[in-house]
């Protein structure tokens, strides 16, 4: 499996180790490249879009050319997982002309809300999809404020969205890759709907049984 990691800005190398633990823990070989230039996404297998600064990641993705590549990726049904100003990146309307979302994940939300109140603290988050509390790690932290219909929501934090799932795509406002815990890079890419892997309904379907 390839592994693409968007490192045009942000914690590039957190999210290469923890889906390396993911694929690990499913005997899965993985390579994992970083992009900074157009032409590698189309050959990756799933996607990562890091946390970091949002006005900057967005701009350096449409200089480079390689938004058109995420927006592909995506409508091809792989998985990409993105994580706080990957979100941001990733939305539908993030109220910030600096930023020019993707619009691969049907939200809006609202930059550094949770930064108002609190700069960063870590929270055990129930997660739709894990048995125990995730130890999620909020770091000025974007808030999704609206969903659109499409989109299911996997944890909630005071009262707003903290993970939603759209399709291919799973989205948090905090950093899965801060701590060891690798269970929502699992979630994005070995998840049922979307397994990078093929699973054995796939290879009984392939064998024609
Ligand atoms: N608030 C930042 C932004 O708007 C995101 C913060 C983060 O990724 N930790 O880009």
């Amino acid at each position: 499996m390839k592994a693409g990691v968007i490192a045009v800005q942000g914690d590039v190398s957190e999210h290469a180790d923890a889906v390396r633990r993911a694929a690990a823990s499913h005997g899965v070989d993985v390579a994992v490249v970083e992009i900074r230039d157009a032409g590698v996404v189309p050959e990756c297998d799933v996607l990562l879009m890091p946390g970091g600064e949002s006005t900057t990641i967005s701009r350096l993705l449409r200089e480079e050319g390689i938004d058109e590549e995420i927006r592909d990726h995506v409508a091809g049904d792989k998985p990409l997982l993105a994580t706080c100003a990957g979100l941001i990146v990733a939305s539908r309307d993030a109220k910030d002309d600096r930023v020019a979302t993707l619009d691969v994940l049907d939200v809006s939300v609202d930059r550094n809300a949770f930064g108002r109140q609190a700069d960063s603290f870590e929270a055990p988050l129930s997660v739709t999809g894990l048995d125990e509390p995730f130890p999620a790690v909020f770091i000025r932290a974007p808030v999704i404020d609206e969903v659109g219909e499409g989109v299911e929501v996997l944890a909630e934090w005071d009262g707003d969205p903290v993970a939603v799932k759209q399709g291919s795509v799973i989205a948090t406002s905090f950093h899965p890759e801060l701590t060891p815990d690798s269970r929502i890079h699992d979630l994005a890419f070995f998840g049922q709907e979307h397994a990078a892997i093929p699973t054995d309904d796939d290879a009984e379907a392939d064998s024609g049984s």
